[in-house]
């Protein structure tokens, strides 16, 4: 039911040929008489909620006090943050507003949102707290008024998931992340994902999952986020640009099979085909950020070139196929 390659077949992945993963997964992708093809697992199968959030000119970032954004010609700089002391009181960070000669420093409580030269800007979390996931950041959005729906661009509070910046962007870099969480053979992928989507609206403040494309244990493929639009991330760099696949499960702990790799390999193949990315680098989570993503037995494959290879390997068969499954051609258990 999930098979994704149909001009593959598929190798069973067994205990006793993890360690050759990387091989198999070659292997399976040097079978192919033709491109691969990817079935994709749309948003709306396993999730009824759409997402939210309004289209904009902007940015969102996650800044530790000294760290500053820069969106077209605004900078926000963290200065501070202080933890509220009573119940009731919010978390504050003092931030400094550069654009051109002009320069204010504002201290803003958790949620606070105004207009400023032009820009709307939000904070919309701090995360003073000792154990707060995020512990240390401020996260920020800044956009352009223009670009914005009056009920967000005169809003004074930053307010919820419905309010979040769906910013579009051009993909020229592929990012790997795993979920860190345990997944196991007979686990329900959709029914984590909602999880996630859920979490990520009410903890996170995001508009809907982080990622673009996660991959199940069987090498399956699940539209995330669309892929259009910025990711978003609980950790420091700068999302934009980056083609989001997160391969469910905890790599630090567990090793990924040959399936996987190959659902991973077509996916950044389509997508350095799609966006025309040249030079190619694949990146893992901790390149670019402080985080053990997308754990150590995964990060391996990119570390020595298996990835990289299988990704060559993918592109040399021509531009992978993408088969979107829709709630029809594919229902959901959950979703009769
Ligand atoms: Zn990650």
């Amino acid at each position: 039911m999930r098979n994704i390659l149909l001009s593959l077949t598929l190798l069973a992945a067994s205990a006793v040929c993890m360690a050759n993963a990387g091989d198999d997964a070659l292997a399976s992708i040097a079978a192919s008489t033709g491109p691969l093809t990817v079935e994709i697992h749309r948003h709306s199968t396993w999730s009824e909620i759409a997402p939210k959030g309004v289209d904009a000119d902007g940015l969102r970032m996650n800044l530790a006090p000294k760290d500053s954004m820069k969106f077209r010609d605004v900078s926000v700089t963290v200065t501070t943050t202080t933890a509220s002391q009573k119940e009731g009181e919010r978390d504050t960070v003092t931030v400094v507003l550069t654009n051109g000669k002009t320069t204010e420093t504002r201290t803003l409580d958790e949620g606070a949102a105004f207009n400023w030269n032009g820009y709307h800007v939000a904070i919309v979390a701090i995360y003073a707290k000792r154990g707060d996931l995020g512990f240390g950041s401020t996260v920020v959005e800044v956009a352009t008024i223009e670009s914005l729906p009056k009920q967000v661009s005169e809003a004074t509070r930053a307010g919820g998931a419905e309010s979040r910046l769906r910013v579009k962007h051009t993909i020229d870099k592929l990012t790997l992340h795993h979920s860190a969480t345990n997944h196991l053979a007979n686990d329900d992928i959709t029914t984590k994902l909602r999880g996630m989507q859920l979490w990520g609206e009410s903890d996170r403040n995001w508009f809907d999952v982080p990622y673009h494309f996660f991959i199940d244990l069987d090498g399956g493929v699940y539209e995330a986020r669309d892929y259009h639009y910025v990711g978003d991330t609980n950790t420091r760099y700068d999302p934009r640009g980056h083609f989001l696949i997160n391969c469910f499960g905890n790599y630090s702990k567990v090793e990924p099979n040959a399936q996987q790799l190959v659902s991973i390999a077509a996916m950044m193949a389509w997508a350095a085909e799609e966006f025309k990315i040249d030079p190619l680098k694949i990146y893992g989570h901790r390149d670019l950020a402080d985080s053990s993503c997308p754990g150590e037995n995964l990060y391996r494959y990119i570390q020595d070139g298996t990835l990289r290879k299988l990704v060559d390997a993918a592109r040399a068969k021509g531009k992978p196929k993408l088969v979107w499954l829709d709630k029809k051609a594919a229902p959901s258990p959950h979703h009769p």
